[in-house]
């Protein structure tokens, strides 16, 4: 099956049926496309309140597809550009699915700093679609792999789940505010497109250290601090931050934490090209929990990614980061 025509016929399924499911149930398209999806996992209309009619409808479309057949990054594409046309039609700011371009090449960095493990635990604590994380856990299909994802938005939780049903991976999903205790054991990595802006809750923020001193914390510092909590001590994180993270407000707290606790590992700055607006740029941020037997890097990783689309430069990328991983880590 050819990639783009499998893609496309998995997409207009769920898209048709995602329609249908949206007149009659009266909800949003994206409430729909998680219905659907769910539909086409159990291999069954699990909505006894729709007519005749719909009913046969739908039937008849899933009638074009074998899911079996299907390789789960074209599942997972297909879900996703239904999951995106519906978070189009009500986006909030913050809400935003990873891009694949971004997703692909974070599942890259993932597989090489763990490059020889049998396999390890993973978690990300701003989940949304789990766009990201069945990403990399695609690109990390020869590791045994125990994913684990948290999100405050019910309804993406649900689209998340039913993505991961879909393209079979089993993930432990929790629908909860991530600043707030959480109920998983230390992690090997972290991998999460972090939520930017201020967390509402000064009380709860009142825990962390990088707390603001006065009105509102940075959210995005919280989940950092978060996030080594639950990682175990030589775990590596990898963060998409916006570029402004060591230039904006409470910068220096932020680095004298990152300093006691973490040895950073690199920074890679995203092509301006990939966002709609050069202020929402962003890089991957790549740490590791201190420990015991971690050694800092003798140098990080420090890089600007080209256009994607230039080979030539992006090729000279890889190489500079195939030998920063043959200087450091083999
Ligand atoms: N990587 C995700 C994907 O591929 O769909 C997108 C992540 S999106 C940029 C940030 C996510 O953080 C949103 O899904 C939002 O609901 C979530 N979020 C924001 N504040 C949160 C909190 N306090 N606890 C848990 N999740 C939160």
């Amino acid at each position: 099956m050819a990639q783009i025509s499998a893609v496309e016929k998995l997409f207009t399924v769920i898209d048709n049926t995602a329609t249908i499911l949206k007149e009659e149930l009266a909800c949003t398209y994206l409430e729909a496309v998680a219905e659907t999806g769910e539909n086409l996992f159990q291999n069954t209309i699990l909505q006894e309140e729709l007519s005749e009619l719909s009913k046969k409808r739908i039937e008849k479309e899933y009638t074009h597809v074998k899911l079996d057949q299907y390789a789960v990054e074209e599942i997972r594409k297909s879900y996703q550009l239904a999951a995106l046309k519906g978070m189009k039609e009500a986006t909030q700011a913050n809400h935003e699915m990873t891009p694949d371009a971004i997703s692909i090449f974070m599942g890259y960095l993932v597989s090489k700093f763990t490059e020889g493990w049998k396999g390890f635990s993973i978690f990300d604590p701003a989940v949304g679609t789990a766009n990201l994380l069945t990403t990399v856990l695609n690109q990390n299909q020869s590791k045994e792999i125990d994913a684990f994802g948290i999100d405050v938005d019910d309804l993406l939780i649900k689209v998340a789940y039913v993505s991961a049903n879909l393209q079979r991976h089993s993930i432990q999903f929790y629908n909860q505010d991530s600043l707030q205790p959480l109920y998983i054991d230390p992690m090997d990595v972290v991998v999460s497109d972090l939520p930017v802006g201020y967390y509402p809750n000064d009380l709860g923020a009142a825990s962390f250290e990088l707390h603001a001193k006065k009105g509102h914390s940075y959210a995005h510092h919280l989940f950092i601090e978060q996030s080594l909590k639950y990682t175990k001590e030589g775990g590596y994180l990898f963060f998409l931050v916006p570029n402004h993270l060591f230039t904006s407000e409470y910068a220096k707290e932020l680095n004298s934490f990152l300093k006691e606790h973490a040895y950073i590992q690199g920074m890679i700055q995203l092509p301006l090209t990939l966002f709609k607006n050069e202020k929402y740029a962003k890089s991957i941020f790549m740490i590791q929990k201190k420990g015991p037997n971690v050694k800092a890097p003798k140098q990080a990783l420090l890089a600007n990614l080209p256009k994607l689309s230039n080979q030539t430069a992006m090729a000279g990328i890889i190489k500079q980061i195939d030998d920063w991983f043959k200087q450091e880590k083999y």
